[in-house]
């Protein structure tokens, strides 16, 4: 549990530092969970092509000696990772025929999604990233001109969102440097932020950060991701509650994940340890069907049963919306 009482000062840390020294061996992960021993029936034996990176703060929220922890699970290559699987594809949802500039994606009425950078500060096993072809797709590059120009061409956009990978791998500088100049297009009035690092490298919540975002003159949502409650521990809750403090509506969305979510006491401890750091429920997505993840395929049936189960539990602000993807349609669709 996340006492109620007063967090104590966190040390400040450099994010940048804190990002740099994240884990990518997974023999000296699990040997830092005292699991060496294992490491050879655990492993892939063939390189998966998308490497292992984890924070440190994030590997000191996962339990020692425990193979089926849902945060180990969720960044350890597997072997199963290699299996072709069918239906299975590179862009499962339909975003490169979405794309309308580089690193701009507009599926969605009067939201344009952006590509900020492929950068992230984990590597999640069941992402789509590791196959989005980044190199061309990014809306950072050039000073975000492409992206702005698109944006201010279309009065019908009135929501940017900043994605990635993960927009907060930018520095702040390169962050408010688009924010400038977006504040001279009139239509928008909303800026969105999909992000993990609150949740992965809390560090990256910092006094500029902070500053950056008072000072934004729209309403700003952050959309953090969290998949399990034990990825929320004192730091991240402080993290989120300093996010908070600084004026940005704060909502989770997490993937339903076999092994590692896909329980009703884990998805009702999300919500309640969410609810604790500032943060409300939005989205539950079903898997998109990316290559190399469908080992953590939950069928729609358990997902609806599940889903139904938490119904039952929780307070209608803490459930989250069961949606997934399906290209071509306009909005995530509800289950
Ligand atoms: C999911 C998504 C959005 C946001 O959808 P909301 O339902 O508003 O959260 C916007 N654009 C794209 C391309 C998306 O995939
Ligand atoms: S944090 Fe998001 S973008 Fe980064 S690897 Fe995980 S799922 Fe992918």
């Amino acid at each position: 549990m996340i006492p109620a009482s007063p967090l104590p000062p966190q040390p400040v840390v450099d994010w940048r530092l804190a990002w740099r020294q994240s884990l990518t061996d997974p023999r000296q992960l699990l040997a830092r969970l005292a699991l060496a021993d294992r490491a050879d029936e655990l492993l892939a034996a063939v390189d998966t092509g998308f490497a292992m990176r984890v924070p440190e703060s994030y590997l000191r929220r996962m339990r020692p000696g425990d193979a089926d922890d849902p945060l180990l699970r969720q960044v350890l290559p597997a072997a199963a990772e290699l299996q072709a699987a069918p239906g299975y594809g590179t862009d499962a949802v339909g975003d490169l025929a979405a794309s309308r500039a580089p690193g701009v994606i507009h599926k969605y009425h009067g939201r344009v999604l952006l590509i900020a950078t492929g950068a992230c500060a984990i590597n999640c096993r069941y992402c789509f990233r590791r196959h989005f072809p980044y190199a061309d797709e990014l809306a950072a590059r050039d000073r975000w001109r492409a992206a702005l120009d698109y944006i201010a061409g279309d009065d019908s956009v009135q929501e940017v969102i900043l994605s990635g990978g993960d927009p907060l791998a930018l520095a702040t500088g390169k962050l408010a440097e688009f924010t400038d100049a977006l504040a001279g297009i009139g239509h928008v009035r909303s800026l969105r932020l999909h992000t993990r690092l609150p949740i992965v490298l809390p560090e990256r919540v910092d006094a500029a950060l902070l500053a950056w975002l008072g000072g934004l003159p729209w309403p700003v949502t952050v959309v953090v991701h969290a998949n399990h409650g034990n990825e929320i521990d004192e730091q991240t809750s402080a993290a989120l509650h300093a996010l908070r403090d600084g004026g940005a509506h704060l909502l989770n969305q997490s993937v339903l994940l076999a092994g590692v979510n896909d329980s009703l006491p884990a998805l009702e401890q999300l919500s309640w340890r969410l609810h604790q750091a500032a943060t409300l429920p939005y989205y539950l997505h079903l898997l998109d069907k990316v290559a190399g993840a469908a080992h953590f395929h939950v069928d729609e049936v358990a997902a609806r049963h599940l889903h139904a189960q938490l119904r039952a539990r929780l307070p209608g602000y803490l459930l989250p919306r069961l949606v997934r993807e399906i290209a071509g349609e306009p909005a995530k669709t509800p289950l």
